[in-house]
């Protein structure tokens, strides 16, 4: 069982292309688990939720990079800014002040990326696409955060090629968004795809891949990729 996380992983790893990264997605996997990930070669891990993250950090600590890929409520960016290395998941001006505000206290300056809804799905996070642009016009001036790429979650489709044009959508963003030229803004990560779809995610240009299931759940449809 142990080593055949620490297999999956190198798998990953071993097909993915130079320069993309892999953030293993925890999800609730304990500690212990993560570790096995991380004795494959996982360099950085995604939490969904704050104090699930505290927990494994403590076990784990800064010996890999944490990315919070989940719903940041406000009340929990202080404790938050303690832990992780990338925020992937800014939407709001509200949230992106309220990171600022409290890196501004430690001193610190926080990479974030914009989560787009770019399938336009209700009860969806993220900005819609059309509203990236202003919002990183407000939020450029924060001392205290980078923005540093965009992330999607994508639409749930049926199969992985209905990904497609919407990954497509997201690359053309990026770079329209990197043309604009805006102050503290810099487009270099492109965070997409997850276990079903981060081959198409791969193919229109992704270099951050977010794996749970592929790496922790192999046996299920989803970690073979056949969703
Ligand atoms: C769970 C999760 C993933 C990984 O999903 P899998 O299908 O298990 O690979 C990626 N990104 C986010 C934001 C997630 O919540």
């Amino acid at each position: 069982m142990s080593r055949k996380i620490e297999q999956n992983v190198r798998q990953v790893l071993s097909e993915l292309p130079e320069g993309v990264h892999l953030v293993v997605a925890a999800k609730v996997t304990e500690p212990e688990v993560i570790l096995q990930a991380i004795a494959g070669g996982a360099r950085i891990i995604g939490e969904n939720y704050v104090q699930e993250a505290e927990r494994a950090y403590q076990v784990v600590g800064d010996r890999v990079r944490w990315h919070f890929i989940g719903h940041l409520q406000k009340n929990k960016v202080k404790k938050a800014m303690g832990i992780f290395d990338m925020i992937e998941t800014v939407d709001s001006v509200a949230i992106a002040r309220e990171i600022d505000k409290w890196c501004a206290q430690s001193g610190k300056i926080m990479p974030v990326l914009v989560e787009v809804n770019i399938g336009r799905e209700a009860q969806k996070p993220g900005v819609l696409p059309e509203n990236v642009e202003p919002l990183l016009r407000e939020i450029s001036g924060l001392a205290n955060i980078r923005v540093q790429g965009l992330m999607t979650l994508g639409p749930a489709g049926a199969a992985p090629e209905d990904s497609r044009p919407y990954f497509a959508g997201m690359k053309k963003l990026l770079d329209r968004i990197e043309s604009l030229g805006l102050a503290n803004v810099e487009m270099r990560y492109l965070s997409m795809g997850m276990t079903g779809s981060y081959q198409v995610a791969l193919g229109e240009g992704a270099n951050i891949v977010r794996l749970g299931s592929r790496v922790f759940n192999p046996c299920s449809r989803e970690g073979l990729g056949l969703t």
